[in-house]
Parts: C-alpha cells; structure tokens; sequence
C-alpha cells in the first residue's frame, strides 16, 4: 500500500519480523541507527550491545538473564553528556562532558558513543 509504519517497542523478535530499519533510543535519544541487518548483525552502542545480551537465549545453557545494571535516568534531569554513561561499563570521562558524536559504523549505520574504537 506504498505505507510506513513506526512501531515502537522492547521486543527484538517484533523487531526481527516486522521491521526494515532499526532505531535504538536511549532517554528519548536515537543511540543508533540502520537497517535491521546491520544492527542486528553488527549492534555497535553499548546500550544495543546490553539489550542483546539480556535476551534469553536456548542455545547456551546460561541459567540467568544478563541485565543491564542501573536505571534509567530522571528524563527532566539527564546527565551531562552521555545519558548512558552511568550504566556503561565503558564511560570515560570524554563521556560525560560535551556532546556525543553520532559515527558511522559501516554505510546507513550510525551509532552515538565516544568510545566505539575500544568496543570493537
Ligand atoms: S559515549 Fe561513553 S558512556 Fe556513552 S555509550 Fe559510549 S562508551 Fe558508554
């Protein structure tokens, strides 16, 4: 019907069967971005790289869910620099100051986080 449709949601299987391109917000921030493929295949953000992890899985006899540690933070008082900093195990003090690049990861995939060299 030439139609698109946004749905937003929690569950990476909806988003596996329903969707062409991937959004992953964090704190009301686009934190990355691309076709499903290349996020599914190739999650870049800490934040996405978490959500993955915490998915329940049949195949490696894990007996626990790996949450991501914390809480979201106050909407009405967000962090300076990067909202994810403190849940993420990778946040520098680069981080928590100034504004957070978004970067290319491969072509129409972009990700928003000072340290995606130290991630790969
Ligand atoms: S910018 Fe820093 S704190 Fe934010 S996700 Fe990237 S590494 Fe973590």
């Amino acid at each position: 019907y030439n139609t698109s449709m946004i749905l937003i949601t929690h569950d990476l299987g909806v988003v596996a069967e329903t969707s062409d391109y991937v959004a992953v917000v964090y704190a009301g921030k686009i934190v990355e971005y691309g076709d499903k493929k290349s996020v599914f295949l190739n999650p870049s953000h800490p934040y996405t790289k978490g959500l993955f992890a915490s998915l329940p899985s049949m195949n490696t006899g894990e007996k626990r869910l790996k949450p991501i540690p914390g809480t979201l933070p106050d909407p009405t008082d967000l962090p300076q620099g990067c909202a994810f900093a403190p849940r993420c195990e990778r946040a520098t003090d680069a981080c928590r100051k100034g504004t957070v690049p978004m970067i290319e990861v491969e072509p129409g995939h972009t990700c928003c986080c000072c340290n995606l060299k130290q991630e790969e």
